[in-house]
């Protein structure tokens, strides 16, 4: 005897179906493939156009082995888009003043189209006083206070590239932010900040964001009630499966080096049980980062060949 399902039970149905499916993953290497694949094409069409070139200078205080890694990947992916590329190794006891300096100098070549800042710094030097030296239409990182308020305004220049990435991901979900019940886990001035802003910058179409950091009390009580997680403090094992919603998108952003391996701030086995879609780590947020730096150089480029572009509507966030 077969029995017909009411609507109430095939929802049900579906709901203990759907809570048996393993987590679909972001791939943050494919939504980085197809960020370059867009910058790319923009730079030839800009480099015809215009007959210049964007070109990208790391700059780098002493050998540090952690950003050797960095450098590399900035250099191959400046060289899969058409970005020209240098590093400049200052010395390990350089002064402040002679850094600033550096960057000044280096804000008035015409040939340089943006300036990274590689951390991370020696104790001498205070890295806000340097970032606030550098030319905010060359500032391909967003850390300028200039860019940091424009940010505040919903109408941003050049965005912190994680925070980018992280909205870049969510979009690629297909998922609209809208109204959403958005928690975000970490609030620095280079992640969670910048992305509570660009989370809240539409005036209509905002998600409905809490933050929480070190000092929250009852992490739990906030993350299970997300629709969409996002997790970027440093600490691995911090968000266990009884933290998320049944379906929820968690983005990962944590980067720890554990027992040789990498891993996130999320417990991904028992994460991947509730949410309906994660991003892996590593392969989630990481290359869109860098995919995102090659963005801002070339959205670098375009406000030094045009200002005005930097005020079109197609930058206002909407
Ligand atoms: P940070 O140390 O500057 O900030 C950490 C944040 O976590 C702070 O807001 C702090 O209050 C919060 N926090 C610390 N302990 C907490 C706890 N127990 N509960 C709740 N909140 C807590 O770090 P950051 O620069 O923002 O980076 C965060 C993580 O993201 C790191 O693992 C970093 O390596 C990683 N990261 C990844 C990328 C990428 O491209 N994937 C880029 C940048 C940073």
């Amino acid at each position: 005897m077969t029995t017909q399902l009411n609507d109430e039970q095939k929802a049900a149905t579906e709901l203990i179906n759907e809570k048996k499916i393993a987590a679909q993953l972001i791939d943050g290497k494919a939504v980085a493939a197809r960020v370059k694949k867009e910058v790319k094409r923009e730079i030839v069409k800009l480099k015809e156009k215009h007959k210049s070139f964007p070109s990208l200078l790391a700059v780098q205080v002493g050998a540090n082995p952690a950003s050797a890694a960095y450098l590399k990947s900035q250099k191959k992916g400046c060289e899969e888009v058409g970005i020209n590329y240098q590093a400049q190794q200052l010395p390990q006891g350089v002064s402040q003043e002679e850094l600033i300096q550096f960057i000044k100098e280096k804000n008035q070549d015409s040939k340089i189209t943006g300036i990274i800042l590689q951390m991370p710094l020696p104790e001498q030097i205070d890295a806000e006083k340097v970032q606030e030296a550098i030319d905010p239409s060359k500032d391909v990182e967003g850390v300028n206070p200039q860019n940091m308020g424009l940010l505040m305004y919903g109408w941003p220049g050049l965005v912190p590239c994680t925070a980018l990435a992280v909205m870049e991901l969510i979009k690629s979900t297909g998922t609209a932010i809208k109204g959403k019940q958005v928690t975000l886990v970490g609030h620095s001035s280079l992640v969670g900040k910048p992305l509570a802003l660009l989370l809240l910058s539409s005036p209509f179409d905002s998600a409905t964001t809490t933050v929480c950091h070190i000092a929250t009390r009852n992490l739990a009580a906030h993350t299970r009630r997300a629709e969409i997680l996002i997790v970027a403090v440093g600490k691995p094992g911090l968000i266990k499966g009884d933290m998320i919603k049944e379906g929820a998108i968690v983005i990962d952003v944590g980067i720890n080096r554990v027992e040789g391996k990498i891993v996130g701030d999320v417990v991904f086995e028992e994460a991947k049980e509730k949410a309906s879609l994660i991003t892996p780590v590593p392969g989630g947020v990481g290359p869109v980062t860098t995919a995102m730096l090659l963005k801002n150089t070339v959205d670098a480029w375009k406000i030094q060949l045009d200002p005005d572009v930097r005020w079109s509507k197609k930058w206002k966030l909407t």
